[in-house]
């Protein structure tokens, strides 16, 4: 019998020959290199290219601002992972990708943005977006209704949703998030970071823009900083936001983008052995006698179970925060005693991380103070467990 609270199957639908997209992206679409019949790309490295006698760029690459062919393949695959029709569009940065969807916006205009994102995110939408002319409301977007509330109609033109959203793993729906911004005429843009397009597929869903912090499980070795956006159609705006990318330079580099479609090729079985991982860390510390409350979607009495299981596949994500007995001492006390975990930023590595996380976002976070944050990697899950378990109890002087 199926279980009832497994998130559903992806149905993979429309991809290129039909195949599906863990099959297109371990090999990369498939290509090969026409010269030497490589099964890998070479790695792109000109910042120039040769002009045809007529004057133009047959080849379509003129300058590697933005014409880079190694960039431009691990966007295809990036493009075809979240069955993108206006493509994908690789940053330098989460942040650069971010930014350039707000930066495409006019002044005057309104957003609605989620109270729990990315704290560096919602920083830079309290102190620049203003100055760019931007007004701004922040609600819970997990709330529906409040969702529907906060939008202005004609004056909305964005609303900007993260789900799970950073770090307390809330879920919102994001069909309802897009009929409410299209009932509105706004677009809907998702940070689809904790998700990861193998879990979810916010275009499928009604949303305009995805968007990844690629330096997370995208990549999922800890060494490359990435940014992504997807895009449902290549409108005015769309072609406003590439032209951002161009202008300002926020570009990746060819090697980073080497390493990126690397790692593309393994997400599909990273993305499912962290997510399996994280569901079992969570049911594990679930009823542990030092963890008042375990946070992640996959846990049938967590508050956005429900829409997760209807809009997640194949998983809930790596991330889960837990909150610790003894307030804030006692959850950096616990952090202070793994010695498996590494005490880290960052998540979505093959290398579990766990952080104090209300310490990074300061004031004016929804983060509790005796919240530590968990991404969970691809190491044995007793491992994890026991090395949490050891930490939970030295804390509390057992
Ligand atoms: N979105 C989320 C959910 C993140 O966790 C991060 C980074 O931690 C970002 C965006 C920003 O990405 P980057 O650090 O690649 O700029």
């Amino acid at each position: 019998m199926s279980d009832p609270n497994a998130p559903q199957r992806d149905p993979d639908t429309g991809t290129p020959g039909g195949f599906s997209r863990r099959s297109l992206a371990a090999q990369a679409m498939g290509r090969i290199e026409p010269e030497t019949r490589a099964v890998v790309m070479p790695l792109h490295v000109s910042t120039t290219f040769i002009r045809d006698p007529d004057n133009g760029y047959a080849s379509g690459y003129c300058y590697a601002r933005p014409d880079n062919a190694t960039v431009r393949e691990a966007e295809s695959v990036l493009a075809m992972l979240e069955g993108a029709e206006a493509g994908a569009l690789l940053f330098g940065s989460g942040m650069a990708a971010a930014t350039a969807v707000f930066g495409a916006l006019e002044p005057g205009d309104h957003v609605v943005a989620g109270t729990v994102m990315y704290w560096a995110l919602k920083r830079w939408l309290r102190e620049e977006a203003p100055r760019r002319g931007l007004t701004l409301t922040f609600v819970d977007t997990d709330d529906t209704e409040a969702l529907r509330a906060a939008i202005e109609p004609g004056r909305t033109k964005l609303v900007w949703i993260e789900t799970p959203g950073n770090p307390l793993w809330t879920v919102t729906d994001i069909a309802a998030a897009a009929e409410i911004a299209h009932a509105a005429g706004a677009r809907l843009a998702v940070d689809s970071t904790a998700a990861s397009p193998v879990h979810t597929r916010p275009l499928a869903l009604g949303a305009d823009i995805v968007m990844h912090s690629g330096t997370k499980i995208l990549n999922g070795h800890s060494d490359v900083v990435a940014g992504v956006l997807a895009g449902a159609k290549a409108d005015a705006f769309w072609e406003r936001i590439r032209g951002i990318r161009a202008g300002s330079g926020g570009i990746l580099g060819p090697f980073e983008a080497y390493l990126l479609m690397r790692s593309l090729r393994t997400l599909h079985l990273r993305a499912a052995a962290q997510s399996a991982g994280a569901l079992r860390l969570a049911e594990r510390l679930n009823g542990h006698p030092h963890v008042t409350h375990v946070l992640y979607p996959g846990l049938a009495d967590d508050p956005g179970h429900a829409v997760a299981r209807r809009q997640m596949r194949g998983g809930f994500g790596f991330m889960l925060s837990i909150r610790v007995a003894g307030g804030e001492a006692g959850a950096i006390a616990t952090a202070a005693r793994v010695r498996l975990w590494k005490r880290a930023t960052s998540l979505g590595g093959v290398e579990s991380l766990i952080e104090h996380r209300a310490s990074v976002e300061g004031p004016g976070s929804p983060c509790p103070p005796d919240l530590l944050r968990l991404s969970t990697g691809i190491e044995d899950t007793d491992d994890l467990f026991g090395d949490l378990d050891q930490a939970l109890r030295g804390a509390h002087g057992d």
